[in-house]
């Protein structure tokens, strides 16, 4: 195995990038291993309550939240690693539950509505284990994770990181990202939906969403918004640093510089909208969802963004993919 990973690195470094198109069957299929090694505990990703202090969903109080809730209603969960099924059981708290065994993680899978694995079972990373729902104590049906390193608490959005980047590695190596780049108005299509429920929610004018989007993430080609999700190029707050939240380091107005991952486009569309919903930004909340100008303007000068020409690359992009439609849309709906 060793030996294979060396050729693979060898590969990487002296040949040039056309001829990982005729990658070796050998080398293709250890990549596939890589990227089958792993998996997410959903079909997709929205977390809807984060790790760490919270005010407990029952009694309002201040609450260490010792685990992440994904948005699953009645959904098949899988395993995220190859793992021993360490326990199958109930409690008032988790309701049922699963726990898997991992190297040195121990993950717990709560609140299932069924559980299809036993105690003492292997299973293989993507194996179906059961469907979420909401016993125990649970307001609503979602998936709650919690995980345990040499059986301490920690933070399982590192283990959904861990998945994205091993996943994102593999799709790397096997060079199928080359056409991942999406036209604009592929790009469009895809994120106007959001963005239209974004301004439905707090009144941002959409085509400001999707223009600050394109413009700061390239059209999504950006290293930031390919392994972060980050299409706002949003830096990293000490508090974000604090409570353990993914970041990786970039260069741009500074060296070094700290930035948010974010699971999906769609949480990093919701931190971006809870941002300019900020002080700092109550100018714009005087502005109307269908006035973008003023929108664009009074967040230049709440100072977004450096670049002296922020507000006119925006309006570009506005104006030549017409996006002041969805403006109306979303207002009309
Ligand atoms: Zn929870």
């Amino acid at each position: 195995m060793k030996k294979r990973l060396k050729s693979i690195i060898l590969c990487h470094i002296f040949l040039p990038f056309q001829a990982l198109a005729q990658m070796h069957t050998d080398d293709m299929n250890y990549w596939i291993e890589k990227y089958q090694s792993v998996s997410y505990p959903l079909k997709s990703i929205h977390i809807s309550s984060s790790y760490g202090k919270r005010a407990d969903p029952f009694t309002g109080k201040g609450r260490f939240h010792q685990g992440i809730d994904l948005e699953a209603k009645y959904e098949v969960v899988f395993a995220m690693f190859d793992a021993e099924i360490k326990r199958v059981g109930y409690d008032p708290m988790s309701g049922n539950f699963i726990t898997l065994k991992a190297g040195n993680y121990t993950i717990s899978y709560c609140h299932l509505s069924e559980i299809w694995v036993k105690e003492d079972e292997l299973v293989y990373a993507g194996q179906e284990l059961g469907r979420s729902g909401s016993t125990g104590r649970a307001t609503g049906p979602h998936l709650h994770i919690s995980c345990r390193l040499h059986g301490k608490i920690e933070n399982p959005y590192h283990l959904l990181t861990f998945v994205r980047d091993t996943q994102l590695k593999a799709v790397d190596a096997l060079g199928l990202n080359k056409d991942v780049k999406l036209s604009p108005e592929d790009f469009l299509r895809t994120y106007a939906p959001q963005a239209m429920h974004q301004q439905r929610k707090y009144g941002i004018p959409a085509s400001v969403i999707l223009s600050q989007m394109a413009f700061e993430s390239g059209w999504g080609t950006s290293k930031l918004a390919r392994s972060g999700h980050n299409f706002f190029g949003i830096k990293a707050s000490s508090r974000w640093i604090e409570k353990g939240l993914p970041y990786s380091i970039h260069d741009d107005d500074r060296e070094n510089e700290k930035f948010c991952n974010f699971s999906s486009p769609e949480e990093s569309m919701e931190y971006h909208s809870r941002l300019l919903m900020s002080e700092r930004y109550r100018r714009c909340h005087q502005y109307a969802p269908t006035d973008h100008k003023n929108w664009l303007r009074g967040i230049k000068a709440a100072g977004y963004a450096t670049n002296i020409h922020y507000v006119r690359s925006c309006e570009k992009i506005i104006n030549r993919y017409k996006l002041y439609k969805y403006d109306y849309l979303a207002s009309k709906t």
